[in-house]
């Protein structure tokens, strides 16, 4: 009797053992089919503050401190953007090109006290608000919607049309434009002219790493509406119909760069 109840023990505890791992099993199929890799990735890795710039990147764990080779500043990068950027400045030094970041990561309190300065400015010589904003915008981004909040992007050597017309400026633009992109770079203010795109006037100096700013900009559209984008002067102005900060901005990338 003993040998048959001890049997029928272990039996019992089989079942409960069996049934459970069918039913982990079953979970977790139902639970990838609810939510994608990609979105779960995009929703958790970037919080709408990181979005927005509102963040101290000299205390962040993903950022690093620009070495002084690359550059005569203070500057900080999302680290993977770092490790492509020197691999990229060490090839382009072999073949006589200097790459020199001016400006890495800004984050929204920096942008601010930019665009705040020069909204003030403007307003003592005119009341058109709208006018002010896009005067502003042909050179400087609005807080909370700059891609050098994200650590991704970076300006080099200089942010003059002319040093890019030098014989000297010349080189090194044919270089990047050859050779960027197998590092992940891109220039995403291209040419409107040519290539149709809406915003921000060309920057030749304006480069980004797509592996990562790609994602950001997704959760950026996934995640930020007009309310997030606030807390300078004119910010009631995102959203004009003439200006439209999300949709001919943020979106206003070369296509190049989308691929
Ligand atoms: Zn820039």
């Amino acid at each position: 009797m003993r040998v048959v109840y001890f049997f029928q023990v272990q039996i019992y505890f089989l079942l409960i053992i069996c049934s459970a791992c069918e039913s982990t099993e079953t979970d977790k199929t139902k639970t990838d089919k609810i939510i994608p890799e990609s979105q779960t990735k995009i929703s958790t890795k970037y919080s709408k503050d990181f979005l927005l710039g509102k963040f101290d990147y000299r205390t962040h764990s993903d950022f690093v401190l620009v070495s002084e080779k690359w550059s005569d500043k203070e500057i900080y990068l999302q680290k993977d953007t770092y490790i492509a950027f020197e691999k990229m400045a060490n090839a382009a030094a072999k073949d006589g090109i200097p790459l020199v970041i001016l400006s890495g990561t800004r984050n929204f309190l920096e942008q601010k006290v930019i665009w705040d300065r020069k909204w003030n400015n403007l307003k003592t010589t005119t009341k058109d608000e709208i006018g002010i904003t896009l005067k502003i915008l042909s050179s400087s981004s609005m807080p909370s919607t700059s891609r050098h909040h994200w650590g991704t992007d970076f300006d080099v050597n200089s942010v003059e049309d002319s040093y890019f017309l030098s014989a000297m400026g010349k080189k090194v633009y044919s270089w990047l434009s050859s050779n960027a992109h197998n590092y992940g770079f891109c220039q995403v203010y291209d040419d409107k002219k040519e290539t149709k795109r809406t915003g921000y006037e060309v920057e030749k100096w304006h480069w980004s790493y797509m592996p990562i700013s790609t994602l950001m900009l997704d959760a950026y559209i996934n995640q930020i509406q007009y309310k997030d984008i606030n807390g300078f002067q004119g910010d009631e102005l995102a959203s004009n119909s003439s200006v439209k900060i999300i949709e001919n901005f943020i979106l206003g990338i070369s296509k190049s760069c989308r691929k």
